[in-house]
């Protein structure tokens, strides 16, 4: 594999699509190499909802805590350095607290939730935070509509994904997961354009099933995905997920959950696949045509592991293209 440096890759634009805390990861080691503006993370927002008539939005304050620097380096999501004095009140009243909200962290979605009620574009918000957090890379909501991720269980009910995975500890087995929630979203126009114009879109080791497919899913994505270099890294490690109900889901849905598995979930939009090199190398009878599976270290403990993956899949990205 070539080992490019950083400098070779200025005029590379990079799209990619991400959850929130294996999503975040990649998205900061790439955000590290990439020049100022040329790489456009676009999130999901299914896991978006309202708390205490608060918009909360995990996966996008995710991302942006990331690459802001100010994301808690223990729990892949939150802030570091947090406290929790309003929890603690709230507590008192008995009110919900399970969807834990830190002190600073509550300034966020109070800000937004106010922008938000003067008519501001979720967005524009996003733009906005970004900007104060001095933020080079573009973040992008998947939509500005309302798009829930709702998870049918086994039991008939219909959760909303935070009481699924967070009150109810993604116990309850799924039987379908429905998309958008009824809701018909729009992608968001830069969201396609970003993908228009990027180099190389790079799917985040981020949950298929609730992270990716509700990006996947809207209308426009796939056709625009089916003109660019695709290529995915697997959020599942020996049939296990670091972290999360990915492989629990894979295996409710009826899917062994390999990384394998995710390569054929994704296999009609890919042309390369990352996978573990701790993981067994996979037979050619496995592997899609058009697919290119490829091995590099994908645990990503600290910035150094996320630079070195993004650098990785650059690497191999003009090795395959030979143009850099
Ligand atoms: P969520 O929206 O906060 O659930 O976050 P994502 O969907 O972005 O991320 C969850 C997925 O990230 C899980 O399936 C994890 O297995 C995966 N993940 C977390 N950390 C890592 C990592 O260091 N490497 C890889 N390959 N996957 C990871």
């Amino acid at each position: 594999m070539s080992n490019i440096p950083p400098s070779h890759f200025s005029s590379l634009k990079v799209a990619m699509l991400a959850g929130g805390i294996g999503g975040a990861k990649l998205v900061l080691g790439f955000d590290r190499i990439m020049a100022p503006g040329h790489l456009t993370a676009i999130v999901n927002t299914g896991d978006d909802f309202t708390h205490f008539g608060l918009k909360i939005c995990p996966d996008i304050d995710s991302v942006a805590y990331a690459l802001a620097g100010l994301a808690n380096k223990t729990y892949g999501w939150g802030l570091e350095g947090e406290t929790w004095k309003v929890s603690d009140a709230l507590e008192v009243f008995g009110a919900p607290t399970w969807f834990q909200l830190g002190d600073r962290d509550l300034a966020t979605h109070l800000e937004r939730t106010r922008l938000l009620r003067h008519g501001k574009k979720l967005s524009e918000v996003v733009d906005d935070f970004s900007e104060r957090w001095g933020i080079a890379s573009r973040i992008l909501p998947m939509s500005n509509d309302e798009a829930p991720t709702l998870i049918e269980t086994k039991a008939g009910v219909a959760l909303p994904f935070q009481d699924y995975l967070v009150r109810e500890k993604a116990q309850p087995v799924i039987s379908r997961i429905l998309l958008h929630g009824g809701y018909e979203p729009e992608v968001l126009p830069e969201a396609l354009m970003a993908i228009e114009e990027a180099d190389l879109v790079v799917i985040a080791p981020s949950n298929p099933w609730v992270s990716i497919d509700p990006i996947l899913a809207l209308p426009g994505v796939r056709e625009a995905l089916a003109e660019k270099y695709v290529t995915a890294v697997s959020p599942i490690i020996q049939g296990k997920a670091i972290k999360g109900p990915a492989a629990k889901m894979f295996a409710e849905l009826g899917v062994q959950p390999s990384s394998l598995a995710v390569m054929r979930h994704y296999a009609d939009i890919l042309n390369m696949f990352v996978y573990d090199s701790s993981e067994k190398a996979y037979a050619a009878a496995e592997i899609p045509l058009r697919v290119l599976p490829v091995q590099m270290p994908t645990i990503m403990t600290d910035e150094a592991d996320k630079v070195g993956l993004a650098q990785s899949i650059l690497g191999q990205f003009a090795d395959q293209i030979g143009a850099l």
